[in-house]
């Protein structure tokens, strides 16, 4: 297991644990279309979405001079609220979050998402106990993680080496960068393979290939 000489792991939770990459793309399909823009399939999904999710959203075309960000991410939000709990986890995640427990490595969270939703999904799906830290935004606009990450990495107090960071984007890879981690990414998640595979950290299909 890859996870052994680690003392901690981090885990993102969008796409990484929580399977809510397919009603993401319908989501944005819908504020495309009721504001006239031309609607997006999942592999273009993949190559454009971003961190911060501002960037992804001009990209796709919203003109903020006609609605601002802060409008069309509550919009977006207002729907994912509604619809969330018809989303699943990853398979296999279970197991191996239990399994890394059982070897005893500390696990925490470490999200973009708003800090309210995050602890709801993941009492949702029973899986509290697995994460000593639940670190998420205090709003709705998943800008960055990257100061959240600092104060986590000194909460922890690991060293060099000892601290393993789980993600799907390349904004995962930048924040571990940035806090001393090392980092792999699951390219199941809200981005394609090639765009991860620029990093150069390693990049598995999914869960079960992490096992
Ligand atoms: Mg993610």
């Amino acid at each position: 297991m890859i996870f052994e000489n680690y003392k901690h792991i981090i885990w993102d939770w969008n796409g990484t644990i929580f399977n809510d990459v397919d009603l993401c793309v319908e989501l944005i399909n819908n504020l495309l279309a009721s504001h006239g823009l031309p609607t997006i399939d999942k592999p273009k999904y993949k190559k454009v979405f971003t961190i911060p999710v501002k960037n992804y959203y001009a990209d796709l075309g919203f003109d903020f001079s006609k609605n601002s960000f802060e409008e069309l991410g509550s919009l977006w939000m207002d729907d994912y609220e509604a619809r969330k709990f018809e989303c699943t986890l990853h398979e296999g995640i279970t197991d191996l979050l239990e399994k890394i427990k059982l070897h005893g490595i500390g696990q925490s969270i470490l999200s973009a998402y708003s800090q309210h939703t995050l602890e709801e999904l993941i009492r949702h799906f029973g899986l509290t106990k697995y994460f000593t830290h639940i670190v998420g935004l205090d709003n709705i606009y998943a800008e960055s993680k990257l100061h959240l990450g600092k104060e986590l990495m000194k909460r922890l107090g690991n060293g060099k080496g000892e601290t393993l960071l789980i993600g799907d984007t390349l904004h995962d890879f930048e924040v571990a960068k940035e806090i001393g981690a090392d980092c792999v990414l699951i390219s199941n998640g809200h981005q394609e393979k090639e765009k991860l595979k620029s990093s150069g950290a390693a990049v598995f299909d999914n869960i079960k290939e992490l096992l």
